[in-house]
């Protein structure tokens, strides 16, 4: 085992993967998670994993946790069928038979990636800042609320969105809220709940659009095998939170066309109430679906996303996923791209271990890495543009 040692900020996707990654080419990394257990914000909805994003799991994860993921994945049709608000079919947007999508629990997906980590993640250590050494060549700091510090060769920011790593290390990488909110909800599905949804709601992604700049979504999670029935099989010492199968929906709408400017201060039950009073006039099958919504499961989403900046000199200190490229919704690309960027970022820091320069290795990953997230930014915004009347990009 190599002295080398990396310090991850954020135990989500991203810092999860790049974990994994580390720990199979045999580099000593921690992960310090602000959260005191990996449950302890619930985040309710489904992510898509495009074949780049499975292509990039089973190379990080241990053959039978790969194994695990794909059992507790869903595989809806790759049809996406676009409807109004009183569910006209109006447009088909994609149909692809020969085209197999992943749906995936993202606390499923976030505890299979932990699996094996125990010893690896700090839970309950909010990072506030960190410090490097003057000539900048030598290892760096990590300070943490609770006082206490930890120090390494490199410092990778994968802390999410409001990443505190890249509000120090690149002030000017900026975050723009874009014009949009919305509310999650889901229906956990059981034969009175499926009788809901029309046949075309069960592809991987339907879109609904209204009048008044009001939008909906809604996506199947059918895993091929309940989570707990799929590690007793295959993973034993594995614990999976079992979210069943359901329909992750959401409700959007321009900010303007919201009662209220901050949605965070609504309780779940004024949410869920919020929800069905601004579709009253849609069809009543809708407004069936937004009533069954679990009430403890809604929350509110305001659309944010970084503003891509040119490249900048290279340290010890990188950053991956939503800390650099957190982007719309819209695209289903945000996790696809962090995974992506922890594989490349996992094979410069295993070079750096096995004796390669380490700043040439970071310099090409974050050379690619600014390139294709902030690509799939711009086309997250303009897909964001497109559906939910996002704020477009500031142009370049
Ligand atoms: C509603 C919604 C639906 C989405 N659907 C999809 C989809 O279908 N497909 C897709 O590819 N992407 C999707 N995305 C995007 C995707 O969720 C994100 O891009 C992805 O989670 C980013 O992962 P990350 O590891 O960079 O950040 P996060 O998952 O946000 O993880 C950051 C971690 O850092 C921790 N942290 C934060 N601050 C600190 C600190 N100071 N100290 C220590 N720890 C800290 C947090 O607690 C968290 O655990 C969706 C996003 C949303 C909001």
């Amino acid at each position: 085992m190599s002295e080398f040692r990396v310090m991850v900020i954020g135990a989500g996707l991203g810092g999860l993967c790049l974990a994994q990654g580390l720990r199979r080419n045999g580099v000593e990394v921690t992960v310090f998670e602000r959260d005191d257990a990996l449950l302890t914000r619930s985040q309710g909805y489904r992510l898509y994993i495009d074949p780049n994003g499975d292509r990039i799991l089973r190379g990080a994860l241990p053959p039978e946790l790969y194994e695990l993921f794909r059992a507790t994945a869903g595989y809806p049709p790759l049809r996406i069928v676009k409807l109004d608000d009183q569910l006209n079919e109006t447009r088909v947007l994609e149909d692809d038979p020969d085209e197999t999508p992943i749906s995936v629990d993202r606390l499923t997906l976030r505890q299979i990636l932990a699996e094996g980590l125990s010893e690896h993640i700090a839970f309950g250590k909010k990072l506030v800042r960190y410090e490097t050494s003057e000539d900048g060549d030598g290892p760096v700091t990590a300070h943490f609320a609770d006082g206490t510090t930890a120090t390494g060769d490199v410092l990778v920011a994968a802390d999410g969105i409001n990443s505190v790593v890249r509000q120090q290390y690149l002030p000017h990488a900026q975050i723009m809220d874009s014009g949009v909110r919305q509310v999650y909800g889901k229906v956990p599905l059981n034969e009175q709940t499926r009788a809901l949804f029309p046949e075309v709601m069960f592809n991987v992604f339907t879109p609904l659009v209204g009048s008044r700049e009001r939008y909906m979504g809604i996506g199947p999670h059918q895993p091929h095998e309940p989570a707990t029935q799929a590690a007793a099989r295959l993973a034993p010492d594995v614990e999976l939170h079992d979210g069943g199968d359901y329909m992750a929906c959401y409700f959007g709408a321009r900010t303007e066309r919201f009662p209220h400017d901050d949605l965070r201060t609504l309780t779940s039950p004024e949410l869920h109430q919020l929800a069905l009073d601004m579709t009253a006039d849609w069809h009543p099958r809708l407004h069936a679906i937004i009533e069954h919504w679990l009430p403890e499961a809604v929350f509110p989403l305001t659309l944010r996303t970084s503003i891509p900046v040119p490249a900048w000199p290279t340290t010890r200190i990188t950053l991956l996923g939503d800390a650099i490229h957190a982007m719309s919704p819209a695209g289903g690309a945000g996790a696809n791209t962090a995974l992506r960027a922890a594989a490349a970022l996992t094979e410069a820091l295993a070079q750096a271990a096995t004796g390669a320069p380490l700043i040439p290795a970071l310099r090409t990953y974050e050379a690619d890495m600014v390139e294709y997230a902030y690509k799939a930014v711009r086309e997250a915004a303009q897909d964001g543009a497109e559906r939910y009347h996002q704020n477009p990009l500031p142009s370049a």
